[in-house]
């Protein structure tokens, strides 16, 4: 089961009623962010998830409202005497970047491990899921993510007794370990039928509609994308400013075939997002519009 939280959806600033776009999620017992802008910390708190389980942090890309929340973030991380390290993801100049901004907050109990994004996209595995960074297209270079995790084959008990397979080894097979024996190495795939049907959240924000979208978001359980304008009158300012209407995501959200859209990164000068929504539905039925702290559990179908 995935938890998933939309800690915040708005673009550019914080608002009194609407944090900065940040995700978080929790897997395992392990969370992972995406982006942390001003404020993100206090959306956390909001949310009333704990930050001791976070050990990694995603960022799309490096404008203000996406980072300029992480020193704080790391220091009542540190104030809470975390020791295990942290790992940082985001486009190539992550170090430079981070520790520019640790000037501000240089001693940290805790080790922070970076990993560089290279090229048009890379997955990383990290604590039981994969994370797929794929570049976008915004005005500075920009990542979307889509989480994964897997789901085995149903274990078949019929082949595995036709087999002689002894019982103590049927949970370990099952868990997609291998097994040497006396007489001779048993692997999961002598008793899984074929792979099931995972989990897949995509979120991508900053971007122009792109194929790369299209193709990483496609059949996601959810996909969250951002949505900049929902005035008709802004299209033009979503192409100038390498940003999206709310329609072009609906689209986005239908080309890819996904089970369900939320809409974030609003323009501060969007107060009221609902009011878009009958038409966007029209384009993709199942969107909705993000609010800040809106939640979901992922489970295997
Ligand atoms: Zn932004
Ligand atoms: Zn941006």
């Amino acid at each position: 089961m995935l938890d998933v939280c939309l800690l915040g959806s708005g673009g550019m600033m914080p608002l009194p009623y609407r944090w900065l776009t940040a995700l978080m999620t929790r897997f395992n017992g392990s969370s992972l962010l995406i982006d942390c802008g001003e404020g993100t910390q206090i959306a956390i708190k909001e949310k009333g998830w704990s930050f001791k389980p976070i050990d990694v942090i995603c960022f799309t890309h490096f404008h203000g409202d996406h980072i300029s929340g992480l020193p704080g973030l790391l220091l009542t991380m540190g104030n809470a005497d975390r020791r295990e390290p942290l790992t940082l993801i985001g486009p190539k100049g992550l170090e430079r970047v981070v520790n520019a901004l640790r000037v501000i907050a240089p001693e940290l109990p805790f080790p922070i491990i970076f990993r560089e994004i290279e090229g048009a996209e890379q997955t990383f595995a990290l604590n039981g899921y994969r994370l797929k960074a794929f570049r976008v297209n915004h005005n500075v270079v920009c990542y979307g993510y889509t989480m994964e995790i897997d789901r085995a084959g149903k274990f078949d008990v019929e082949r595995a007794r036709a087999q002689g397979i002894e019982q103590k080894y049927w949970s370990i097979l099952q868990k997609g370990e291998t097994v040497e024996t006396a007489e001779g190495r048993l692997t999961p795939d002598m008793v899984l039928g074929p792979a099931r049907k995972g989990i897949k959240l995509t979120y991508t924000t900053d971007t122009r509609p792109t194929n790369s979208i299209r193709e990483n978001a496609k059949g996601a359980d959810l996909f969250i994308c951002e949505g900049m304008y929902g005035e008709k009158e802004k299209a033009s300012k979503a192409v100038e400013y390498k940003h999206m209407t709310f329609y072009e995501a609906a689209q986005i959200a239908k080309d890819a075939q996904v089970k369900e859209m939320w809409l974030t990164h609003y323009s501060p000068s969007l107060t009221r997002p609902e009011e878009y929504m009958d038409e966007v539905r029209r384009i993709f039925p199942a969107a909705k519009a993000g609010k800040d702290r809106m939640s979901t559990e992922l489970t295997f179908s």
